[in-house]
């Protein structure tokens, strides 16, 4: 498989490019870059061979500027993370028009050149997936954004930590805006197969507690270390391997929504089977009213932004 990275400069985008260089699958590995950050990029790419020797692995690494996208032809899936990062007090929506050029351009520069995936980091990342999305002008199954699959992590780990079973035991997601917004579905979560409400500590969990957490997770980590690079490379990760092994696991990632749900025009975080034709929705999961209420005014909270930035 040969990946490429837009934004390899970065935090998430070094992040990224690390984990991916060490799969065994990823035969070649592109790092993209403004010309201004080509030496960042190089270092990088010394880095990570150094690591290779190390895990013994091999990853054939290429660098690229931003303008020719040399080696990017050929791509099986090309990961956007430039953009710029909030800063503390900003909301990810803050940033929409923005990112959205930048995303917008490379979108249509990447459309240019080959036929791909196209994944979307950078936030806020449902606006983002809608911009790729609209400017590619790819298939809908091609284009998708991390959506709300960090936050299921996140949410999973404190559920994990309360009912103190392992982490692979709970399966749980978080749907709607990767933001102030999203919702998780409760009425889908459960521990070792059975549906958390069966449980009688579950009158106990603090759900508004933990929730407010994972929303403010992203600042925290900001404000702590100017911002996070393992979490969301470990999530994009996930998302590469049930590509490249056709794995079809269902993760709640961002998508064009052309009906689904009562839906269209947007991209939000919704579930999807994830395989080595992109994202198909996976429509037949039933919501609890309170759950459609709520995932009903995230997704509109997104809509607003997505025709803001629709013609930038
Ligand atoms: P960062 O370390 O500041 O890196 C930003 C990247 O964007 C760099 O490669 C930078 O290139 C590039 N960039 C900045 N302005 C640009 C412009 N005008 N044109 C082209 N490229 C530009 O930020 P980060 O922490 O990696 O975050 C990157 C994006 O991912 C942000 O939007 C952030 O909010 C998002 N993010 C998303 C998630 C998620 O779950 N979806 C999680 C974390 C972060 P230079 O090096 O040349 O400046």
């Amino acid at each position: 498989m040969k990946v490429s990275v837009i934004g390899a400069s970065g935090k998430v985008g070094g992040g990224i490019s690390f984990l991916l260089a060490n799969e065994p699958y990823v035969k070649e590995l592109v790092l993209i870059s403004r010309n201004k950050s080509l030496n960042k990029v190089k270092g990088l790419r010394e880095d990570i061979y150094d690591a290779l020797a190390g895990t013994r692995r091999d990853c054939d690494i290429f660098i690229s500027d931003d303008e020719t996208l040399k080696f990017l032809d050929g791509s099986d899936i090309v990961i956007i993370t430039s953009g710029l990062p909030r800063k503390e007090g900003m909301s990810r929506l803050d940033l929409a028009k923005v990112n959205a050029k930048i995303v917008g351009k490379y979108a249509k520069k990447v459309a240019e050149i080959c036929d791909t995936k196209l994944f979307i980091i950078t936030n806020p990342v449902d606006v983002m997936t809608y911009k790729a999305y609209i400017d590619s002008k790819f298939e809908r199954n091609k284009v998708f954004g991390l959506g709300t699959h960090l936050d299921s992590l996140r949410f999973k780990v404190e559920i994990a930590k309360f009912f103190g079973v392992h982490i692979d035991e709970v399966r749980t997601r978080i749907v709607g805006e990767h933001g102030d917004t999203m919702v998780p579905l409760i009425s889908s979560t459960s521990i070792g197969g059975v549906p958390i409400t069966r449980f009688k500590r579950f009158k106990d969990l603090p759900i508004k507690e933990i929730i407010d957490e994972v929303k403010k997770k992203g600042e925290k980590i900001i404000s702590l270390k100017g911002g996070s690079e393992f979490g969301p490379a470990a999530a994009v990760l996930n998302v590469v391997r049930s590509i490249a092994n056709n794995e079809n696991r269902l993760l709640t990632l961002s998508t064009y929504l052309d009906g689904e749900f009562g839906f269209t025009d947007v991209c939000a975080g919704v579930p999807v089977k994830v395989n080595r034709d992109g994202v198909e929705i996976v429509t037949d999961i039933l919501f609890s009213e309170k759950e459609f209420e709520a995932f009903k005014h995230s997704v509109e909270t997104i809509k607003k932004y997505c025709i803001e930035v629709k013609d930038i």
